[in-house]
């Protein structure tokens, strides 16, 4: 009697009350049984599918027929580096991984919710280069550094950061400096409807801004992202300057890399980025009191425009030398040489005619001329391998005067070959021509200034251009997959990730 009448009795018993209670507690019963249901059935689909990823291995090995499979093994080893830390701290009695990730040596870049400020980028490179440069050897001689800018498609979401309390993943464009906090319900409320009026819109893509040291120390050689900004690609070169003179300024700004001396702006080539670096880095003539002047003053037809400190824009040798060329090339209309149209149907002629000497099969022929797939860097490299063996031309001498001879030898070559009988767009496209040439430029004035600052320090034409971001992205693209974008907050996070990561390989190179 005390506790009521019990469960099990026939209904006719139950009063009402009673009889609402028991549809209740069954209601939440049925409902607690498909949460069950449903929550083993998603972890069978997972196991199912990670017995399909080992079963996949192991036939691919098997078959022998999958190349690099040692590269592939260290992919699948990476991603299962968790169970093997957690293995080592049971076994062997290392920190776990929850403790390893709480002391990581580098703190965590944070994505910026509006367009970045000078502070929050002296903040970021506070982050990444005060652990960094903590304990490095008093630097005597200014370490010279560039500056990469980069785009990466980002997933159309929007995050809350609950370090920050801020909301990632909103373009930079139409939100301006306003910083969006989510502080009551009403907040998210207001963030929906502006979204739905298209006032403000998800990022597309993330820009993300790094500086690289000039050392041979590989550790300190890597780029170290400073800032993660979204974009809806509405910004035009105006904005896009300002944001690129931030960054700047911030550099310029923080107190652990006094010292550094940014010698030029790196990017891959996108058009809007292009016209802002180029108005950033010719806003007058080199000073003849400048101390690189009496390395490039003498030099005739080279171009002196330069920005503040000398500055000069870089960019990307891989996609203006290699892919831009290649694609140029290839074109529909062919490019016209001295007056004589090579058009890709001739090049393959001749290729076809030296096939016996150059060991090439048909397939593999038309392959290489497959236009459809302007990103495969293997085809542009074997293509560009291949003209250079028909041709027969010598392989150069590799020293760094050598090869700025040889730089100087395109850039006239291109300049007389551009303008032969108005030849211009018929022989390149106008801004690929363009770029080679910044590209050249840019070369003999980060020489100079190596020479005038550090004679006696080693210096390389590899370090140019936007390699150690893409090497970051690359790292970034390995942990998330190739098929999947990133969004805003997984993005500045993995780029945390990926610095530390080239960190370990820069230390250990047993691990490579
Ligand atoms: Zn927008």
């Amino acid at each position: 009697m005390d506790s009521g009448i019990h469960p099990n009795t026939k209904w006719t018993y139950h009063g009402t009350g009673g009889l609402l209670d028991l549809l209740q507690q069954k209601d939440q019963h049925q409902r607690n049984t498909i949460l069950l249901h449903l929550n083993q059935t998603h972890h069978l689909v997972h196991i199912e599918g990670v017995l399909s990823t080992h079963k996949s291995i192991l036939r691919a090995i098997a078959s022998r027929r999958l190349p690099n499979i040692d590269q592939a093994l260290r992919v699948a080893m990476h991603q299962g580096m968790s169970a093997m830390l957690d293995f080592a701290h049971l076994a062997l009695g290392l920190p776990a991984t929850l403790t390893v990730r709480a002391i990581a040596a580098v703190p965590l870049l944070q994505a910026s919710p509006a367009t970045p400020s000078i502070e929050d980028i002296v903040q970021s490179v506070d982050m990444a280069f005060g652990p960094l440069l903590h304990g490095v050897a008093v630097i005597r001689r200014p370490v010279h550094g560039t500056v990469g800018v980069d785009e990466i498609a980002t997933e159309e979401c929007l995050w809350w950061n609950d370090a920050t309390n801020h909301v990632l993943g909103i373009c930079r464009e139409h939100i301006g400096e306003w910083v969006r906090t989510i502080d009551s319900y009403e907040d998210v409320e207001v963030l929906v409807e502006e979204m739905k009026r298209k006032v403000i819109h998800h990022a597309v893509e993330a820009t993300v801004c790094a500086v690289t040291l000039l050392s041979l120390d590989t550790r300190l050689g890597s780029a170290r992202p400073i800032a993660v900004s979204g974009t809806c690609k509405a910004e035009k070169a105006p904005e896009h300057r300002k944001l690129l003179q931030t960054m700047l300024d911030g550099i310029a700004a923080a107190k652990v890399l006094q010292g550094i001396c940014i010698v030029c702006y790196a990017s891959d080539g996108t058009s809007m980025c292009h016209k802002a670096l180029c108005d950033m880095t010719t806003k007058r003539l080199l000073h003849r009191e400048s101390n690189i002047f009496p390395y490039l003053g003498h030099l005739p037809l080279l171009n002196l425009w330069v920005g503040d400190d000398d500055l000069t824009v870089d960019k990307d040798y891989k996609h203006v030398a290699f892919k831009r060329v290649h694609n140029a090339v290839l074109r529909a209309d062919g490019i016209n040489v001295l007056g004589m149209l090579l058009t890709s149907e001739i090049l393959c002629t001749h290729l076809q005619d030296e096939s016996q000497i150059l060991d090439l099969k048909e397939p593999t022929l038309t392959t290489l001329f497959n236009v459809a797939d302007k990103q495969d860097v293997n085809r542009v490299y074997r293509l560009a391998f291949l003209i250079w063996e028909l041709w027969c031309v010598p392989i150069p001498n590799h020293r760094e005067a050598t090869y700025l001879l040889r730089l100087s030898a395109a850039a006239h070559m291109l300049l007389a070959l551009y303008f032969h009988e108005g030849a211009k767009s018929r022989f390149l496209p106008n801004p690929l021509f363009i770029d080679i040439m910044l590209m050249i430029k840019n070369a003999y004035f980060c020489v100079a200034k190596a020479k005038a600052d550090n004679p006696r320090s080693a210096w390389f034409l590899i370090w140019m251009g936007t390699n150690s971001l893409e090497s970051i992205f690359g790292v970034v693209r390995t942990m998330v997959g190739n098929d999947l974008n990133t969004d805003m907050l997984q993005l500045a996070q993995r780029l945390s990730h990926s610095v530390e990561v080239t960190n370990v390989f820069a230390e250990y190179k047993v691990l490579e």
